[in-house]
């Protein structure tokens, strides 16, 4: 079951459960779709894997299984030469 993290990991955008704005890779990192269209091009920088749009879990589902609360960040940030 996925987490459906709060936030990007790139920029701490906040990504609710309904967001269709939330592209996840396999192993659910989780960025916003500006982050991963722009600056990460499609490719998760933690694995390599791709990242696909997040699908939406229905309101009754979230009632039984609520999305994750715990904020991932990426402390160095992603990709933007310094
Ligand atoms: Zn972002
Ligand atoms: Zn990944």
């Amino acid at each position: 079951m996925l987490q459906l993290r709060p936030n990007c990991e790139c920029c701490d955008k906040d990504l609710p459960p309904d967001s269709m704005d939330a592209r996840i890779c396999s192993y659910e990192c989780t960025f916003c779709r500006a982050c991963a269209e722009v600056v990460l091009q499609g490719a998760c920088p933690n694995c390599g894997g791709e990242l696909v749009r997040r699908p939406i879990r229905p309101a009754s589902r979230l009632a039984k299984h609520p999305a994750s609360t715990q904020r991932v960040l990426k402390a160095q940030g992603c990709g933007r030469v310094a």
